[in-house]
């Protein structure tokens, strides 16, 4: 298999374009990596390189592996003037999925005396598990305020403060939505689920930070040696879900029409400035606002325990990314600014130092990319480069990414085995579902440092910190 693909430098290997390939594939990885690489990322990544209008590369991340269309861990962007499409299978089916990270001001040994408390608190406070329903009640048209304000919309019904906005990308609400291009079936079934965390892979987790790598970024970011942080990853819910299943016959019958031949069920696609396409992207931003204003709620849950617990304490939002996106940006291709159509699926935005879009006292140092590990292992704070803006359109990995599939994770593993074992190691873990924990056993993913390692060798990002876990909420 390696032979298919030319090695440019130590991380990074390209595909030539053969048939009809419109550009090469690229991916970033180490050479382990790329050998343990499932086939079926070569593939997509050349499915992916055959679609109309794309610019410059198809790429996969070091944690790439098989996904829906396009590999999770695949960027590519496409340029509307080229006939450049939008596909559901770049974005995924948990539109927006992502991660946020919080910062408390308190050190390790001051949470370890209360960690079974907050762990038990959480657990409680958070809702979680495949169709954990909360307390906000929405009715389709009550929810289409927070489709198109998203995390604005949750701070001003009280969760949160307007500064949270600033360290949220889109700052907390991204233009275009318009919830009419979002089926009733969608709305019906997210009526309660805003400020719930949802099943499987999602997670809330109590961190520490062991290590910092980089001290001028990490203070910039108000990281520290020690300090506790909490993490969460979490998506769009039942909304997302529902956008792409209602989409992927639209786009089916779109690709037909336009006459883009369909490699894949879920690489359906239309192109970004016809009707159809523009109905889906107008859905999808409705997606990405819904998980914005559910991580929102879930930020001011999460900050209501630890205020009882430790009086007067305030969690800053570090930041708010998200994984599974298309995105309307400015990127120069061959000395011209270009509006492009980036899709991220698993995949974060890593952007250097310089954007505007980014709050102010982090413009200096680039954007806080954060990555989660397993459970039992450890998850990292990065920066993102000008190079990774060259290279993959300012993008990086996502996780570690899985290298056992979730029935064979299940086959495999046993809950009680799984919380012991990290009890042992000091993680405290609480779980809705036995079969949820066996499937995410930290042994599923691949190691996360040698992930990161690849990610930043290539020049996608750098490190700032990493996080070792002492609690977690799994759905
Ligand atoms: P996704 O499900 O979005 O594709 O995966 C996100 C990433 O989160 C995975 O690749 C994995 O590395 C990481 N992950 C999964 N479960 C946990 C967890 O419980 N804690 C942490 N820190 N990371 C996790
Ligand atoms: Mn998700
Ligand atoms: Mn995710």
């Amino acid at each position: 298999e390696l032979k298919k693909l030319k090695r440019i430098s130590e991380y990074e290997w390209e595909i030539s374009p053969v048939g009809d390939m419109k550009v090469p594939g690229k991916i970033f990885a180490s050479q382990k990596l790329v050998e343990e690489m499932d086939e079926k990322v070569y593939e997509q990544v050349c499915n992916v390189a055959s679609l109309p209008g794309i610019v410059k590369a198809s790429i996969a991340m070091p944690d790439a592996h098989w996904g829906y269309g396009f590999p999770i861990g695949g960027v590519a962007a496409f340029d509307p003037e080229e006939g450049g499409i939008i596909s559901v299978g770049g974005v995924g089916y948990d539109i927006s999925c992502g991660v946020r990270t919080l910062l408390t001001p308190l050190e390790k040994n001051e949470v370890i005396p209360h960690l079974e408390t907050l762990v038990k608190m959480l657990f409680e406070t958070v809702p979680s598990g495949v169709g954990s329903e909360g307390t906000i009640k929405l009715s389709p048209s009550q929810l289409d305020e927070v489709l198109v304000e998203g995390a604005k919309w949750a701070v001003k019904k009280g969760y949160g403060i307007p500064e949270d906005l600033e360290y949220i990308e889109e700052k907390g609400c991204m233009p275009g939505a318009d919830p009419s291009f979002v089926s009733m079936e969608a709305k019906k079934r997210q009526h309660r689920q805003i400020g719930t965390l949802g099943s499987g892979n999602h997670y809330l987790e109590i961190q520490y930070v062991s290590e910092i790598y980089n001290q001028e970024v990490a203070e910039v970011f108000g990281l520290f040696k020690n300090q506790v942080v909490v993490t969460f990853h979490c998506g769009s819910r039942a909304l997302g879900h529902q956008i792409a299943t209602d989409y992927l016959p639209v786009l089916a019958k779109a690709a037909r029409k336009y006459g883009i031949p369909i490699k894949e069920k879920e690489l359906v696609c239309a192109p970004i400035d016809s009707p159809e396409g523009e109905s889906y992207f107008k859905a999808m931003v409705c997606g990405i606002n819904c998980a914005l204003a559910n991580r929102q709620v879930i930020t001011h849950l999460v900050r209501e325990v630890f205020q009882e617990i430790f009086p007067g304490i305030f969690l800053k939002v570090l930041y708010d990314v998200s994984h599974n996106t298309c995105k309307v940006e400015h990127h120069l291709i061959n000395g011209k600014l270009k509006k492009l159509y980036v899709h991220r699926k698993g995949a974060t935005r890593a952007w250097g130092p310089g954007r505007k879009e980014l709050p102010k006292e982090y413009q200096k140092v680039g954007q806080p990319v954060i990555i989660g590990g397993s459970m039992g292992t450890a998850s990292y704070i990065l920066v993102g480069t000008e190079e990774g803006e060259e290279k993959a359109f300012g993008s990086a990995c996502h996780g570690a990414g899985r290298t056992m599939s979730r029935n064979q994770a299940i086959k495999t593993f046993r809950a009680d085995q799984i919380i012991e074992n990290l009890r042992k190691k000091g993680i405290i873990v609480m779980a809705k579902s036995k079969k949820g924990l066996c499937e995410e056993a930290p042994e599923a993913y691949k190691d996360v440092n040698e992930v990161i390692e690849a990610t930043c060798k290539a020049g996608l990002t750098k490190k700032v910190a990493k996080l070792i876990p002492i609690g977690c909420i799994k759905g």
